[in-house]
Protein backbone atom coordinates (compact mmCIF):
# COMPACT_ATOMS: atom_id res chain seq x y z
CA UNK A 1 0.00 0.00 0.00
CA UNK A 2 1.53 3.36 -1.04
CA UNK A 3 1.72 5.94 1.78
CA UNK A 4 0.83 9.76 1.20
CA UNK A 5 0.71 13.27 2.88
CA UNK A 6 -1.83 14.48 4.86
CA UNK A 7 -5.43 15.52 3.36
CA UNK A 8 -5.65 18.43 4.69
CA UNK A 9 -7.37 20.86 2.75
CA UNK A 10 -6.18 24.76 2.16
CA UNK A 11 -8.06 27.07 4.53
CA UNK A 12 -7.72 30.82 4.20
CA UNK A 13 -7.94 31.03 8.08
CA UNK A 14 -4.55 28.91 8.23
CA UNK A 15 -2.64 32.65 6.86
CA UNK A 16 -3.69 35.20 9.29
CA UNK A 17 -3.46 31.96 12.23
CA UNK A 18 0.10 31.32 10.91
CA UNK A 19 0.93 35.18 10.82
CA UNK A 20 -0.47 35.48 14.46
CA UNK A 21 2.03 32.30 15.72
CA UNK A 22 4.84 33.03 13.95
CA UNK A 23 4.81 36.93 13.53
CA UNK A 24 2.67 38.12 16.52
CA UNK A 25 3.74 41.57 17.24
CA UNK A 26 4.37 42.46 13.64
CA UNK A 27 2.27 45.78 13.10
CA UNK A 28 -1.03 46.22 10.91
CA UNK A 29 -1.02 49.79 10.50
CA UNK A 30 -4.41 51.62 9.23
CA UNK A 31 -5.05 55.17 8.47
CA UNK A 32 -8.97 54.89 9.58
CA UNK A 33 -12.37 56.94 8.56
CA UNK A 34 -11.93 58.51 11.96
CA UNK A 35 -9.11 60.16 10.80
CA UNK A 36 -6.20 58.94 12.83
CA UNK A 37 -3.51 56.41 12.30
CA UNK A 38 -4.96 53.16 14.20
CA UNK A 39 -2.15 50.07 15.01
CA UNK A 40 -2.62 46.89 16.05
CA UNK A 41 -0.55 43.05 15.29
CA UNK A 42 -1.04 40.14 13.50
CA UNK A 43 -1.72 37.91 17.15
CA UNK A 44 -4.48 40.81 18.01
CA UNK A 45 -6.05 40.52 14.68
CA UNK A 46 -6.82 37.03 14.98
CA UNK A 47 -8.14 37.37 18.03
CA UNK A 48 -10.66 40.45 16.70
CA UNK A 49 -11.00 37.57 14.10
CA UNK A 50 -12.05 34.67 16.49
CA UNK A 51 -14.77 37.34 18.14
CA UNK A 52 -16.02 38.49 14.41
CA UNK A 53 -16.52 34.89 13.48
CA UNK A 54 -18.71 34.40 16.70
CA UNK A 55 -20.21 37.46 16.03
CA UNK A 56 -21.32 36.72 12.83
CA UNK A 57 -22.51 33.03 13.12
CA UNK A 58 -24.67 34.90 16.41
CA UNK A 59 -26.22 36.84 13.38
CA UNK A 60 -27.13 34.07 11.62
CA UNK A 61 -24.16 33.66 8.52
CA UNK A 62 -23.72 30.44 7.89
CA UNK A 63 -21.67 28.71 5.45
CA UNK A 64 -22.22 30.04 1.69
CA UNK A 65 -23.42 32.92 3.05
CA UNK A 66 -22.71 36.62 1.37
CA UNK A 67 -21.03 38.97 3.65
CA UNK A 68 -20.75 42.32 1.87
CA UNK A 69 -17.99 45.11 2.32
CA UNK A 70 -18.03 48.55 1.48
CA UNK A 71 -15.11 49.51 3.10
CA UNK A 72 -11.32 51.72 2.52
CA UNK A 73 -8.40 49.36 3.15
CA UNK A 74 -7.78 49.15 6.77
CA UNK A 75 -7.67 46.32 9.75
CA UNK A 76 -11.18 45.99 9.42
CA UNK A 77 -11.93 45.24 6.45
CA UNK A 78 -8.94 42.82 7.22
CA UNK A 79 -10.66 41.31 9.71
CA UNK A 80 -13.91 40.92 7.47
CA UNK A 81 -12.44 38.88 5.12
CA UNK A 82 -10.91 36.74 7.21
CA UNK A 83 -14.12 36.78 9.70
CA UNK A 84 -16.45 35.44 7.25
CA UNK A 85 -13.93 32.96 5.09
CA UNK A 86 -13.22 31.56 8.27
CA UNK A 87 -16.91 29.84 8.78
CA UNK A 88 -17.21 29.59 5.43
CA UNK A 89 -18.90 32.06 3.96
CA UNK A 90 -18.26 34.37 1.17
CA UNK A 91 -16.53 38.24 1.55
CA UNK A 92 -18.30 39.93 -1.48
CA UNK A 93 -16.23 43.14 -2.01
CA UNK A 94 -18.49 46.25 -3.12
CA UNK A 95 -16.64 49.13 -5.21
CA UNK A 96 -18.26 52.20 -3.57
CA UNK A 97 -16.88 54.06 -6.83
CA UNK A 98 -20.08 52.53 -8.74
CA UNK A 99 -23.35 53.96 -8.96
CA UNK A 100 -26.14 53.12 -6.37
CA UNK A 101 -27.89 51.60 -9.14
CA UNK A 102 -25.12 49.34 -10.19
CA UNK A 103 -24.38 48.35 -6.24
CA UNK A 104 -27.76 47.57 -6.25
CA UNK A 105 -28.05 45.27 -8.94
CA UNK A 106 -24.45 44.03 -7.86
CA UNK A 107 -25.81 42.88 -4.29
CA UNK A 108 -28.97 41.46 -5.34
CA UNK A 109 -27.11 39.06 -7.82
CA UNK A 110 -24.72 38.00 -5.49
CA UNK A 111 -27.65 37.31 -3.02
CA UNK A 112 -25.72 39.56 -0.08
CA UNK A 113 -27.18 38.91 3.11
CA UNK A 114 -25.31 41.37 5.44
CA UNK A 115 -23.75 44.45 4.59
CA UNK A 116 -20.82 46.12 6.21
CA UNK A 117 -19.68 49.60 5.59
CA UNK A 118 -17.21 52.28 6.64
CA UNK A 119 -18.75 55.44 7.20
CA UNK A 120 -18.05 57.35 4.30
CA UNK A 121 -19.77 55.22 2.63
CA UNK A 122 -23.39 55.74 4.68
CA UNK A 123 -25.11 57.90 2.22
CA UNK A 124 -24.86 55.21 -0.79
CA UNK A 125 -25.77 52.47 1.59
CA UNK A 126 -28.98 55.14 2.74
CA UNK A 127 -29.48 55.42 -1.69
CA UNK A 128 -29.15 51.63 -2.08
CA UNK A 129 -31.19 50.15 1.08
CA UNK A 130 -34.64 50.52 -0.43
CA UNK A 131 -33.66 48.00 -3.54
CA UNK A 132 -31.65 45.29 -1.57
CA UNK A 133 -33.82 42.64 -1.37
CA UNK A 134 -31.41 39.92 -0.23
CA UNK A 135 -29.68 41.87 2.53
CA UNK A 136 -31.34 41.53 6.21
CA UNK A 137 -28.47 43.25 8.67
CA UNK A 138 -27.05 46.58 8.10
CA UNK A 139 -23.16 46.44 10.12
CA UNK A 140 -21.27 50.41 10.33
CA UNK A 141 -17.75 49.35 10.78
CA UNK A 142 -16.79 53.11 12.64
CA UNK A 143 -18.62 55.23 14.48
CA UNK A 144 -18.19 58.63 12.83
CA UNK A 145 -21.38 58.72 10.74
CA UNK A 146 -25.35 58.50 11.69
CA UNK A 147 -26.92 56.55 9.15
CA UNK A 148 -29.01 58.77 7.04
CA UNK A 149 -32.02 55.92 6.28
CA UNK A 150 -34.07 55.76 9.33
CA UNK A 151 -35.75 52.26 7.89
CA UNK A 152 -33.25 50.10 8.41
CA UNK A 153 -31.49 49.08 11.75
CA UNK A 154 -27.78 49.71 11.86
CA UNK A 155 -25.72 47.59 13.96
CA UNK A 156 -22.35 48.62 15.58
CA UNK A 157 -19.33 46.42 14.94
CA UNK A 158 -17.29 47.75 17.57
CA UNK A 159 -19.95 46.78 19.70
CA UNK A 160 -20.85 43.11 17.91
CA UNK A 161 -17.20 42.24 18.66
CA UNK A 162 -17.16 43.49 22.22
CA UNK A 163 -19.69 41.31 22.98
CA UNK A 164 -18.21 38.26 21.87
CA UNK A 165 -14.72 35.74 23.58
CA UNK A 166 -11.57 36.53 21.57
CA UNK A 167 -10.51 32.58 22.73
CA UNK A 168 -9.05 30.96 20.28
CA UNK A 169 -11.57 28.66 17.82
CA UNK A 170 -11.40 24.96 16.61
CA UNK A 171 -11.74 26.16 13.41
CA UNK A 172 -14.14 24.42 10.84
CA UNK A 173 -12.92 23.04 7.20
CA UNK A 174 -14.69 24.76 4.68
CA UNK A 175 -15.03 23.10 1.20
CA UNK A 176 -11.42 24.34 -0.21
CA UNK A 177 -13.10 24.48 -3.64
CA UNK A 178 -16.35 26.38 -2.67
CA UNK A 179 -16.47 29.88 -2.44
CA UNK A 180 -14.80 32.27 -0.15
CA UNK A 181 -14.83 35.33 -1.97
CA UNK A 182 -16.43 37.45 -4.97
CA UNK A 183 -15.96 39.89 -6.20
CA UNK A 184 -17.55 41.38 -9.81
CA UNK A 185 -16.20 43.18 -12.69
CA UNK A 186 -16.30 46.95 -13.52
CA UNK A 187 -19.49 45.77 -16.33
CA UNK A 188 -18.06 48.10 -19.22
CA UNK A 189 -19.94 46.11 -21.52
CA UNK A 190 -22.90 44.51 -20.65
CA UNK A 191 -23.78 43.45 -16.68
CA UNK A 192 -21.02 42.79 -14.15
CA UNK A 193 -20.34 39.61 -13.68
CA UNK A 194 -19.30 37.97 -10.33
CA UNK A 195 -16.13 36.37 -9.85
CA UNK A 196 -15.84 33.86 -7.32
CA UNK A 197 -12.43 32.98 -5.25
CA UNK A 198 -11.97 29.63 -3.14
CA UNK A 199 -10.08 28.98 -0.32
CA UNK A 200 -7.80 27.01 -2.93
CA UNK A 201 -7.20 29.49 -5.69
CA UNK A 202 -6.66 31.92 -3.08
CA UNK A 203 -3.85 30.27 -0.98
CA UNK A 204 -2.60 29.03 -4.56
CA UNK A 205 -2.37 32.36 -5.93
CA UNK A 206 -1.02 34.08 -2.24
CA UNK A 207 1.90 31.27 -2.66
CA UNK A 208 2.99 32.11 -6.21
CA UNK A 209 2.35 35.76 -5.92
CA UNK A 210 4.79 35.67 -3.01
CA UNK A 211 7.45 34.11 -5.05
CA UNK A 212 10.84 35.67 -5.17
CA UNK A 213 10.63 36.43 -9.16
CA UNK A 214 6.96 37.83 -8.46
CA UNK A 215 6.67 40.31 -5.24
CA UNK A 216 9.50 38.83 -3.30
CA UNK A 217 7.38 39.43 -0.24
CA UNK A 218 9.47 38.56 3.25
CA UNK A 219 9.05 39.08 6.87
CA UNK A 220 11.70 41.86 5.86
CA UNK A 221 8.71 43.78 4.42
CA UNK A 222 6.77 46.84 5.21
CA UNK A 223 3.93 46.99 2.11
CA UNK A 224 1.74 49.45 1.31
CA UNK A 225 -0.93 48.07 -0.56
CA UNK A 226 -2.71 51.32 -2.03
CA UNK A 227 -4.76 49.08 -4.62
CA UNK A 228 -8.48 48.72 -3.04
CA UNK A 229 -9.56 45.89 -0.81
CA UNK A 230 -12.72 46.10 -2.67
CA UNK A 231 -11.48 45.44 -5.92
CA UNK A 232 -9.99 42.12 -6.76
CA UNK A 233 -8.48 41.29 -3.19
CA UNK A 234 -5.99 44.24 -3.04
CA UNK A 235 -4.20 41.65 -5.92
CA UNK A 236 -3.68 38.91 -3.27
CA UNK A 237 -2.17 40.94 -0.82
CA UNK A 238 -4.29 40.44 2.27
CA UNK A 239 -2.98 36.89 1.74
CA UNK A 240 -0.01 36.98 0.50
CA UNK A 241 1.22 39.36 3.82
CA UNK A 242 0.26 37.50 6.16
CA UNK A 243 1.65 34.10 4.49
CA UNK A 244 4.89 35.89 4.67
CA UNK A 245 4.91 37.89 7.76
CA UNK A 246 5.43 41.27 6.26
CA UNK A 247 4.22 44.67 8.20
CA UNK A 248 1.18 45.90 6.60
CA UNK A 249 0.03 49.90 5.86
CA UNK A 250 -3.56 50.28 5.26
CA UNK A 251 -4.04 53.98 3.63
CA UNK A 252 -7.92 54.30 4.64
CA UNK A 253 -9.12 56.92 2.64
CA UNK A 254 -6.20 59.54 1.97
CA UNK A 255 -4.83 58.03 -1.49
CA UNK A 256 -3.54 61.40 -2.42
CA UNK A 257 -0.02 62.12 -2.65
CA UNK A 258 0.80 63.64 -0.13
CA UNK A 259 -0.78 61.43 2.26
CA UNK A 260 0.50 58.31 0.52
CA UNK A 261 3.99 60.03 1.11
CA UNK A 262 3.84 61.32 4.42
CA UNK A 263 2.45 57.23 5.48
CA UNK A 264 5.39 55.81 2.94
CA UNK A 265 8.00 57.61 4.83
CA UNK A 266 6.69 57.47 8.52
CA UNK A 267 6.26 53.65 8.68
CA UNK A 268 9.18 53.12 6.09
CA UNK A 269 7.39 51.13 3.80
CA UNK A 270 9.76 48.95 1.29
CA UNK A 271 6.73 48.01 -1.05
CA UNK A 272 4.14 49.95 -2.49
CA UNK A 273 1.08 48.63 -4.86
CA UNK A 274 -1.10 50.42 -6.76
CA UNK A 275 -2.61 51.52 -10.80
CA UNK A 276 -0.45 53.93 -12.15
CA UNK A 277 -3.10 57.12 -11.50
CA UNK A 278 -2.41 56.67 -7.98
CA UNK A 279 1.37 56.74 -8.63
CA UNK A 280 0.79 59.71 -10.80
CA UNK A 281 -0.21 61.69 -7.93
CA UNK A 282 1.97 60.43 -5.41
CA UNK A 283 5.07 61.26 -8.21
CA UNK A 284 3.68 64.36 -8.88
CA UNK A 285 4.15 65.58 -4.90
CA UNK A 286 7.43 64.08 -4.67
CA UNK A 287 8.52 66.31 -7.74
CA UNK A 288 6.77 69.43 -6.27
CA UNK A 289 8.15 68.90 -2.98
CA UNK A 290 12.33 67.89 -3.83
CA UNK A 291 11.31 65.12 -1.34
CA UNK A 292 12.75 61.43 -1.91
CA UNK A 293 11.96 58.00 -0.95
CA UNK A 294 13.74 57.17 1.73
CA UNK A 295 12.96 53.14 2.37
CA UNK A 296 10.91 52.57 -0.71
CA UNK A 297 12.63 49.84 -2.35
CA UNK A 298 10.17 48.36 -5.27
CA UNK A 299 6.29 49.36 -6.56
CA UNK A 300 4.08 47.23 -7.96
CA UNK A 301 2.24 48.95 -10.99
CA UNK A 302 -0.72 47.08 -12.36
CA UNK A 303 -3.97 47.33 -13.74
CA UNK A 304 -3.44 49.50 -16.29
CA UNK A 305 -0.34 50.08 -18.22
CA UNK A 306 2.81 51.57 -16.86
CA UNK A 307 4.42 53.70 -19.29
CA UNK A 308 7.60 54.65 -19.90
CA UNK A 309 8.10 58.36 -18.27
CA UNK A 310 6.56 56.14 -14.89
CA UNK A 311 8.97 53.52 -14.94
CA UNK A 312 11.96 56.20 -15.52
CA UNK A 313 10.58 58.42 -13.15
CA UNK A 314 10.61 55.64 -10.13
CA UNK A 315 13.54 53.79 -11.63
CA UNK A 316 16.43 56.59 -12.36
CA UNK A 317 14.68 59.66 -10.58
CA UNK A 318 14.29 58.05 -7.13
CA UNK A 319 16.41 54.29 -7.19
CA UNK A 320 12.88 52.46 -6.86
CA UNK A 321 12.45 49.16 -8.98
CA UNK A 322 9.18 48.88 -10.75
CA UNK A 323 7.30 45.52 -10.86
CA UNK A 324 4.65 45.51 -13.56
CA UNK A 325 2.30 43.06 -13.66
CA UNK A 326 -0.53 42.07 -15.36
CA UNK A 327 -3.95 40.63 -14.39
CA UNK A 328 -7.56 40.59 -14.12
CA UNK A 329 -10.72 40.21 -11.77
CA UNK A 330 -10.93 36.87 -13.53
CA UNK A 331 -6.82 35.77 -12.71
CA UNK A 332 -6.86 36.56 -8.97
CA UNK A 333 -5.65 38.94 -9.83
CA UNK A 334 -1.90 38.19 -10.79
CA UNK A 335 -0.92 36.32 -13.45
CA UNK A 336 1.88 37.60 -14.83
CA UNK A 337 4.80 39.92 -13.63
CA UNK A 338 7.53 41.53 -14.70
CA UNK A 339 11.12 41.00 -12.89
CA UNK A 340 14.45 40.87 -14.39
CA UNK A 341 15.95 37.71 -15.65
CA UNK A 342 20.26 38.42 -14.38
CA UNK A 343 20.85 38.99 -18.49
CA UNK A 344 18.43 41.26 -18.50
CA UNK A 345 19.94 43.01 -15.38
CA UNK A 346 22.76 43.75 -17.71
CA UNK A 347 20.92 45.42 -20.39
CA UNK A 348 21.50 49.20 -20.64
CA UNK A 349 19.27 51.64 -18.94
CA UNK A 350 16.78 52.38 -21.68
CA UNK A 351 16.98 48.74 -22.74
CA UNK A 352 15.75 47.53 -19.17
CA UNK A 353 13.36 50.78 -19.26
CA UNK A 354 11.73 49.58 -22.51
CA UNK A 355 12.13 45.98 -21.39
CA UNK A 356 10.15 47.00 -18.04
CA UNK A 357 6.96 48.42 -20.11
CA UNK A 358 6.44 45.12 -20.86
CA UNK A 359 3.41 42.94 -18.30
CA UNK A 360 6.24 40.12 -17.89
CA UNK A 361 6.11 36.58 -17.53
CA UNK A 362 3.27 34.08 -16.75
CA UNK A 363 3.63 33.34 -12.37
CA UNK A 364 4.17 29.14 -12.50
CA UNK A 365 0.81 28.05 -12.23
CA UNK A 366 -0.87 30.39 -14.84
CA UNK A 367 -0.40 29.63 -18.75
CA UNK A 368 -0.85 31.97 -21.44
CA UNK A 369 -1.27 31.66 -25.08
CA UNK A 370 -2.01 33.98 -28.34
CA UNK A 371 -4.46 33.21 -31.00
CA UNK A 372 -5.24 34.61 -33.90
CA UNK A 373 -8.37 36.11 -35.44
CA UNK A 374 -8.93 32.38 -36.90
CA UNK A 375 -7.86 31.07 -33.46
CA UNK A 376 -4.30 29.32 -34.47
CA UNK A 377 -1.92 29.48 -31.94
CA UNK A 378 0.67 32.62 -32.46
CA UNK A 379 4.57 32.08 -31.83
CA UNK A 380 6.33 33.43 -28.56
CA UNK A 381 8.72 35.94 -30.63
CA UNK A 382 7.90 39.13 -29.59
CA UNK A 383 6.40 39.99 -32.73
CA UNK A 384 2.81 38.24 -33.56
CA UNK A 385 0.13 40.21 -31.60
CA UNK A 386 -3.15 38.46 -31.43
CA UNK A 387 -5.79 37.60 -28.04
CA UNK A 388 -4.12 36.33 -24.39
CA UNK A 389 -5.52 33.40 -23.65
CA UNK A 390 -5.08 32.24 -19.80
CA UNK A 391 -5.59 29.19 -17.74
CA UNK A 392 -4.63 28.17 -14.10
CA UNK A 393 -6.16 27.04 -10.91
CA UNK A 394 -6.94 30.51 -9.94
CA UNK A 395 -8.48 31.62 -13.32
CA UNK A 396 -11.98 31.94 -13.49
CA UNK A 397 -14.47 29.28 -15.04
CA UNK A 398 -17.78 30.34 -14.55
CA UNK A 399 -19.29 33.40 -13.06
CA UNK A 400 -21.83 33.88 -10.04
CA UNK A 401 -25.09 32.21 -11.40
CA UNK A 402 -23.04 30.06 -13.62
CA UNK A 403 -22.34 32.13 -16.45
CA UNK A 404 -19.64 30.51 -18.41
CA UNK A 405 -16.53 32.44 -18.33
CA UNK A 406 -13.56 30.01 -20.13
CA UNK A 407 -14.58 28.27 -23.19
CA UNK A 408 -15.02 24.72 -23.56
CA UNK A 409 -11.33 23.77 -24.07
CA UNK A 410 -10.12 25.07 -20.92
CA UNK A 411 -8.94 28.54 -21.80
CA UNK A 412 -10.30 31.90 -20.73
CA UNK A 413 -10.12 34.65 -23.19
CA UNK A 414 -8.69 38.12 -21.63
CA UNK A 415 -10.48 40.26 -24.27
CA UNK A 416 -6.62 41.43 -24.29
CA UNK A 417 -4.23 41.59 -27.06
CA UNK A 418 -0.47 41.40 -26.47
CA UNK A 419 3.00 39.74 -27.82
CA UNK A 420 4.97 37.17 -25.95
CA UNK A 421 8.37 36.88 -26.40
CA UNK A 422 10.70 34.13 -26.63
CA UNK A 423 11.60 34.48 -22.69
CA UNK A 424 8.10 34.65 -22.06
CA UNK A 425 7.60 38.44 -21.65
CA UNK A 426 4.28 39.64 -22.05
CA UNK A 427 2.99 43.12 -23.24
CA UNK A 428 -0.09 44.30 -23.61
CA UNK A 429 -1.05 45.68 -26.86
CA UNK A 430 -4.57 47.31 -25.82
CA UNK A 431 -7.91 46.10 -24.88
CA UNK A 432 -9.56 44.72 -28.50
CA UNK A 433 -11.95 47.18 -28.06
CA UNK A 434 -10.06 49.84 -27.52
CA UNK A 435 -6.82 49.25 -30.16
CA UNK A 436 -7.26 51.27 -33.02
CA UNK A 437 -7.89 50.04 -36.44
CA UNK A 438 -6.49 52.29 -38.96
CA UNK A 439 -6.43 51.33 -42.65
CA UNK A 440 -6.57 47.32 -41.83
CA UNK A 441 -3.77 47.51 -39.38
CA UNK A 442 -3.49 48.23 -35.31
CA UNK A 443 -2.38 50.95 -33.69
CA UNK A 444 -2.01 50.19 -29.79
CA UNK A 445 -3.37 52.82 -27.94
CA UNK A 446 -1.22 51.76 -24.94
CA UNK A 447 2.10 52.59 -26.87
CA UNK A 448 0.99 56.09 -27.85
CA UNK A 449 -0.38 56.75 -24.54
CA UNK A 450 3.43 56.22 -23.03
CA UNK A 451 5.28 57.99 -25.67
CA UNK A 452 3.08 61.03 -25.52
CA UNK A 453 3.87 60.57 -21.61
CA UNK A 454 7.17 61.19 -21.99
CA UNK A 455 6.58 64.63 -23.11
CA UNK A 456 7.95 66.37 -19.84
CA UNK A 457 4.48 68.84 -20.13
CA UNK A 458 2.35 65.56 -20.16
CA UNK A 459 0.61 64.43 -17.19
CA UNK A 460 -1.44 62.25 -18.85
CA UNK A 461 -2.50 60.64 -21.94
CA UNK A 462 -5.11 58.80 -23.57
CA UNK A 463 -5.56 57.62 -27.00
CA UNK A 464 -9.13 56.59 -28.69
CA UNK A 465 -10.44 55.75 -31.96
CA UNK A 466 -12.27 58.63 -34.44
CA UNK A 467 -14.49 56.97 -37.00
CA UNK A 468 -12.53 58.63 -40.52
CA UNK A 469 -13.94 57.74 -44.07
CA UNK A 470 -10.51 56.45 -45.28
CA UNK A 471 -8.67 54.94 -43.02
CA UNK A 472 -11.93 53.50 -40.49
CA UNK A 473 -10.23 54.87 -37.29
CA UNK A 474 -7.83 57.14 -36.62
CA UNK A 475 -5.76 57.87 -33.46
CA UNK A 476 -7.29 61.01 -31.36
CA UNK A 477 -4.89 61.95 -28.49
CA UNK A 478 -6.22 63.48 -24.91
CA UNK A 479 -3.49 64.92 -22.89
CA UNK A 480 -3.66 66.57 -19.50
CA UNK A 481 -0.91 68.92 -18.97
CA UNK A 482 1.12 69.09 -16.26
CA UNK A 483 0.36 72.40 -14.10
CA UNK A 484 1.36 75.71 -15.53
CA UNK A 485 2.67 73.85 -18.36
CA UNK A 486 1.94 74.93 -22.40
CA UNK A 487 2.24 73.08 -25.11
CA UNK A 488 0.58 73.08 -28.50
CA UNK A 489 -0.24 70.14 -31.05
CA UNK A 490 2.27 70.61 -33.21
CA UNK A 491 5.04 70.54 -30.52
CA UNK A 492 3.61 67.25 -28.92
CA UNK A 493 3.54 65.99 -32.34
CA UNK A 494 6.86 66.76 -32.87
CA UNK A 495 7.74 65.15 -29.90
CA UNK A 496 6.05 61.85 -30.61
CA UNK A 497 7.70 61.77 -34.30
CA UNK A 498 10.66 59.98 -33.86
CA UNK A 499 8.88 57.46 -30.91
CA UNK A 500 6.51 56.07 -32.81
CA UNK A 501 5.04 55.03 -36.50
CA UNK A 502 4.82 57.99 -39.08
CA UNK A 503 1.19 56.33 -39.43
CA UNK A 504 0.49 56.26 -35.73
CA UNK A 505 0.79 59.94 -35.39
CA UNK A 506 -2.54 61.47 -33.97
CA UNK A 507 -5.05 62.47 -36.04
CA UNK A 508 -5.81 64.97 -33.90
CA UNK A 509 -5.08 66.71 -30.17
CA UNK A 510 -7.31 67.44 -27.69
CA UNK A 511 -5.79 69.15 -24.14
CA UNK A 512 -8.46 68.71 -21.36
CA UNK A 513 -8.09 69.50 -17.30
CA UNK A 514 -8.93 65.57 -16.03
CA UNK A 515 -9.33 62.78 -17.89
CA UNK A 516 -12.41 60.72 -16.41
CA UNK A 517 -11.59 57.59 -14.75
CA UNK A 518 -13.64 54.46 -13.37
CA UNK A 519 -13.77 53.01 -10.15
CA UNK A 520 -10.64 50.82 -10.68
CA UNK A 521 -8.48 53.75 -11.45
CA UNK A 522 -8.49 53.24 -15.38
CA UNK A 523 -9.26 55.83 -17.80
CA UNK A 524 -12.93 55.64 -19.11
CA UNK A 525 -12.57 55.65 -23.24
CA UNK A 526 -16.08 54.69 -23.57
CA UNK A 527 -16.77 58.76 -22.09
CA UNK A 528 -14.07 59.90 -24.32
CA UNK A 529 -15.32 58.54 -26.88
CA UNK A 530 -18.88 59.34 -26.40
CA UNK A 531 -17.55 63.03 -26.04
CA UNK A 532 -15.13 62.63 -28.81
CA UNK A 533 -17.20 61.01 -31.23
CA UNK A 534 -17.86 63.25 -33.94
CA UNK A 535 -14.87 66.06 -32.89
CA UNK A 536 -13.87 68.84 -35.33
CA UNK A 537 -11.00 67.04 -36.49
CA UNK A 538 -7.74 69.26 -36.66
CA UNK A 539 -5.96 67.48 -39.54
CA UNK A 540 -2.75 67.06 -38.88
CA UNK A 541 0.03 67.50 -42.55
CA UNK A 542 -0.57 64.34 -44.22
CA UNK A 543 0.37 60.83 -41.98
CA UNK A 544 0.25 58.42 -44.49
P1 LIG B 1 -10.01 44.37 -14.01
O1 LIG B 1 -10.67 43.07 -14.16
O2 LIG B 1 -10.95 45.49 -13.77
O3 LIG B 1 -8.93 44.30 -12.99
O4 LIG B 1 -9.33 44.74 -15.40
C1 LIG B 1 -8.49 43.84 -16.07
C2 LIG B 1 -7.93 44.50 -17.29
O5 LIG B 1 -7.07 45.57 -16.93
C3 LIG B 1 -7.05 43.60 -18.12
O6 LIG B 1 -7.79 42.74 -18.95
C4 LIG B 1 -6.23 44.61 -18.90
O7 LIG B 1 -6.94 45.10 -20.02
C5 LIG B 1 -6.07 45.72 -17.90
N1 LIG B 1 -4.75 45.62 -17.27
C6 LIG B 1 -4.43 45.08 -16.09
N2 LIG B 1 -3.13 45.22 -15.83
C7 LIG B 1 -2.59 45.86 -16.90
C8 LIG B 1 -1.27 46.30 -17.24
N3 LIG B 1 -0.24 46.15 -16.43
N4 LIG B 1 -1.12 46.93 -18.42
C9 LIG B 1 -2.16 47.11 -19.28
N5 LIG B 1 -3.42 46.73 -18.99
C10 LIG B 1 -3.63 46.12 -17.82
Amino acid sequence: MDGHPMPMPLRVIDLLRHAARNHPQVEIVSRRVEGDVHRTTYADTYRRVCRLARALEALGIARGDKVATLAWNTYRHLELYYGSMAIGAVCHTLNPRLTVDQLVWICNHGGDRMLCFDASFAPLVAAAAPGLQTVTTFVLLSRTAAMTAPQVEVLDYEELLARQSDADIDWPTPDENAPCGLCYTSGTTGDPKGVCYTPRSTLLHAWASALPDVLALSAQDTVLPVVPMFHVNAWGLPFSLPMVGAKIVFPGPALDGKSLYELCEAERVTMAAGVPTIWLGLLEHVRAQGARFNSLRRTVIGGAAAGEAMVRAFELEHGVRVLHGWGMTETSPVAALNQFTPRQQALSVDARVRLQTKQGRELFGVEMRLEAEDGHVLERDGASTGRLLVRGPWVVQTYQGGVSGARADGWFDTGDIATIDADGFMQIVDRAKDVVKSGGEWISSIALESAAMTHPAVLEAAVIGIPHPKWDERPLLVCVLRPGQALDRAQLLAHLQPLVAKWWLPEAVEFVNALPHGATGKVLKAVLRERFAAPPLQQTSPVY
